[in-house]
Formats: C-alpha cells, structure tokens, sequence
C-alpha cells in the first residue's frame, strides 16, 4: 500500500479519476437524456455516486487492514503475557503500519532479550540458592517470609508452603532465634548467634538487615554446626576419658607406693603382694598407651596396611593358641570351625590378628566357667566377603549398650567393675582396622544369652 504522503498525492488523482468516470458514463448514456441541463444533472450524480461508492471501499479496506494489525497485536501481546518468546509481526510494509509493526517488533526483540537474561539468572540464582549447603530466607519489612532455600527448610523442618508469606517468628518458631531477629529489628544491625535446637541441631544464625532501593527487609542465614560441634564433642569426651583412665591405675600405684613406703617393705610377703599389684598397675598403663597409639596410627593413615592374600586360618590360629592357656584357666571352651576351601582374603595379617585377638579376649574374659567360645567362618552370600564370627555363651551385652560399644573408651557398667578391668579401646581399634580393609563389624547380643561378634573381609581375586 502508500504511504501516508503518497496517499495524499493519489487521492485527488482517484476522486478526479473515479468523477471522470461517472462523467464518461453520463457522456456514454447521452441519447437517453432529454435536455443538456438533465445530462448533466445525471452525469454529476452518477459520478458522485461512483467516488462515495469508491470512498465507501477505500475506508472500508483500510480500516480492515487497521483492525486486523490492532488484532494482530492484542493477540501477540497475550502471547508475550503468557512467556511465549519469539512473537513477532511479519507484514513489514512501507506506511505507517509497516512503522508500526518495525517498532512493536524492536519492542518484542528487546524485551525477548531481557527477558532471556532474566530468566537465565533467575535460573542460576535458583540453582545456588538450591544447592546451597547453608540455610537461608528473606523476609520484607513487615517480617514476612518471601523466601526460603530447601536447606533452611530442612533445618527449620518445615515446608517451603508452610514458610511463604508466613511471619519469621512463625517459621523459626525457636525462641533464641526469634530473640535474634528482634534484636536485629530493633537495633537494625547484623546479629550473629549460635544456637542449639533440640539436643541433635547445633546452628550459627546471621541476621542482616538490608535496604536496597526502596526495599527494605532482613537476610537470615542459617549454618549447620553440628558434625564440628560432635568433633568437638567426641575430642573433649576423649581428653576426659583418657584422664580418667589413667588417673586410676596412676591412683592404685601412687597407693602401693605409699604402703611400701609405710612399713609394707618389711613385710616381705605384703611387699611382693604390692609389688605385683605395681607390675599390673604398669600393665594396664602400658596396654593402654600401646593401644592409644595404635588407634591413632590407624586413625591418621600413617601406617599403610599391608594388604596380601591371606588364607583365614592364618589370620585365626595364632589369637587362637595365645588366649587358648587363659581360656583354660578359667575353663572355657575354645572351638575353632574353619570350612575347608574357603577363599584367602585380602588383609594385612599381623593387624587382623590383632582384631580377632581383641575378640577373644574380651570373650574369655567375660565367658564364665563351663562356656564356650566358637570361632566360625564362611562365604557370605554373594562370595565376595568372608564373615568371620565369635560368639560365646558370656552374660551378653545390654541393648543400651549395643550402640555404643565399638565407641573408645566405652565399657559397660558391668565391665567397670570386673577386676580384669579393659581400656574400653579394645573394639574401637578393632572396628578401625576392619573398616580400613573395607569390611564390617557388627555385634548380636541379647542379655543373659551371650554374644556374638562378626566382620566381615573382602576375599581376595
Ligand atoms: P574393654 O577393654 O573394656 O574390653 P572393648 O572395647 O574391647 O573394651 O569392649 C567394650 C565393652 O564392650 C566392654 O567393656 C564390654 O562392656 C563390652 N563387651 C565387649 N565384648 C563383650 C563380650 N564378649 N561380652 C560382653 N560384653 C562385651
């Protein structure tokens, strides 16, 4: 079509056209006319005719192209409301409608573009804040939660849902850390605190106040502390246990000496008793110490274990025939059931021993006279493991002891008090040494019925 101007210049061009035409059509049907005036007359009329008729066609053919362009922009505006990208008008025209639709597709490129930037921080920020491992919601001025990543809900244990445009003392419910967000309210500057939430969540919260533009609301970051609060746990539980544990034999010595040195050296027969109970004091220190050490080599990987193939009994026969004198000393039965053919294993010998013996021993000890201990062996099911097993028919071990029994320094009451005492490192070494070589450890006991220890070592291919 023309442009605006060229419309102007064409219209006088078609009215003179379509009136000369009405005036050729009059000149055409001449013989019918009765005088000059009535030709005319008609002539003018039927050329008038011709150009409103030709007007009529002309607005009606633009405005139709006028409301199919409106059309077509309310139904791609709808489009672009709906996120649909890509909305564009092909007709590309040299008038104004061909102006207009370059502007609205400038437009639609533009905000295409903005919106592809948007959305792909968007999904980025998203993702962050996804994958975050520390917690952290946004909420506006009025307190009011406007966002919170997966991990604070887990840590808050509450669903996003439940936490959007809920008020932040609803959503952190716990009482310090509402304490913490009224502090920070009020003072309007950061709080940092740590708080502990039931006896298993240990967090440190920071609360941020923030204004950017106009906005103003607060920024809540929540880090779980609890794995670095157990080690602290676990190390100070150890310090005070291993003070313990050599306070006693430390206290024990420290009394024989000052019974010799009160006259029980005259006494010769009192002095070798004394002295004996000296030597198992220093015993019990000793093993200790050896024992700590060797936990604490396991521990820091310095020693590296041997791994060989090894056949089963080899690892059994030796713990067996060093604790087999005490055993019978307190006459218990010792049976040793090793199925022929079973695969060797991969392990480092001297340190496996050292597990089984750890099992013995703490069998014989606390097997009372006319028990038995047996030692078994087989393939597990899937024969890529040999389970090794030691059970005997001793007083068994409480279930509330069962999960704590493979911790250092862990004894049950009833072992306090034997007098064969034990260092409680014992099964913490053993459970060390199994996992190094990729196995398991585990125990079965019921009270009153004995117990049953088992490991597990990969067998050798
Ligand atoms: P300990 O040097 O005290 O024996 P362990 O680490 O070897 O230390 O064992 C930890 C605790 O597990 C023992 O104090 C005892 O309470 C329990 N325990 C271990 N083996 C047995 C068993 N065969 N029968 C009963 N209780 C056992």
């Amino acid at each position: 079509m023309f442009s605006k101007l060229r419309w102007r210049v064409a219209l006088p061009f078609i009215i003179l056209v379509l009136f000369v035409m009405g005036g050729l059509a009059a000149f055409i049907g001449r013989p019918a006319c009765t005088a000059n005036l009535a030709c005319i007359q008609r002539a003018v009329w039927t050329a008038a005719g011709l150009l409103a008729v030709g007007i009529i066609a002309l607005a009606w053919v633009q405005a139709e192209q006028g409301s199919r362009l409106l059309r077509q922009l309310a139904e791609l505006a709808r489009q672009m409301a709906a996120g649909k990208k890509n909305g564009r008008l092909l007709a590309q025209k040299q008038n104004d409608a061909g102006d207009l639709i370059k502007s609205f597709n400038f437009l639609t490129d533009t905000l295409n573009g903005r919106i592809t930037d948007l959305t792909e921080e968007k999904r980025q920020l998203a993702a962050g804040m996804k994958f975050m491992a520390d917690g952290m919601l946004i909420a506006d001025e009025t307190g009011k939660v406007c966002l919170i990543n997966p991990a604070a809900a887990r840590l808050l244990k509450i669903k996003k849902k439940q936490a959007l445009n809920h008020s932040l003392a609803e959503v952190i419910r716990h009482h310090q850390l509402i304490d913490l967000w009224q502090r920070c309210q009020k003072e309007n500057r950061e709080q940092v605190a740590a708080v502990e939430i039931g006896r298993d969540l240990f967090l440190q919260a920071v609360i941020t106040p923030y204004t950017e533009k106009d906005t103003r609301g607060y920024l809540v970051m929540l880090q779980d502390l609890t794995p670095i609060r157990t080690l602290q746990t676990i190390r100070r539980d150890f310090i005070s246990n291993i003070s313990h544990e050599l306070r006693t034999p430390l206290a024990s010595l420290r009394a024989v000496v000052e019974t010799l040195q009160d006259g029980a050296l005259d006494d010769p027969p009192a002095a070798e008793r004394f002295l004996g109970r000296a030597e198992h004091e220093i015993d019990t220190l000793t093993q200790m110490v050896e024992e700590l050490l060797e936990l604490s080599r396991i521990e820091s990987g310095l020693v590296p274990l041997k791994l060989e193939e090894t056949a089963v009994s080899d690892l059994l026969l030796t713990p067996l025939e060093r604790l087999r004198p005490q055993a019978k000393r307190n006459e218990v039965e010792l049976i040793l059931d090793l199925p022929a053919h079973l695969p060797p294993v991969f392990a480092d010998a001297e340190r496996m021993q050292r597990v089984a013996t750890n099992l013995l021993h703490n069998a014989v000890k606390f097997t009372p006279p006319g028990g038995k201990i047996t030692v078994h062996a087989r393939l597990n099911k899937k024969e890529t493991a040999v389970v090794i097993s030691v059970k005997d028919t001793g007083p068994g071990i409480p279930a509330a002891d069962l999960p704590r029994i493979f911790e250092r320094f862990y004894k049950s009451d009833r072992a306090r008090t034997r007098s064969e005492g034990g260092t409680g490192l014992g099964l913490a070494i053993a459970r060390h040494i199994v996992e190094a070589h990729n196995g398991r450890i585990w125990v079965k006991s019921n009270e009153g019925q004995g117990s049953a220890f088992y490991f597990t070592l990969p067998i050798s291919r």
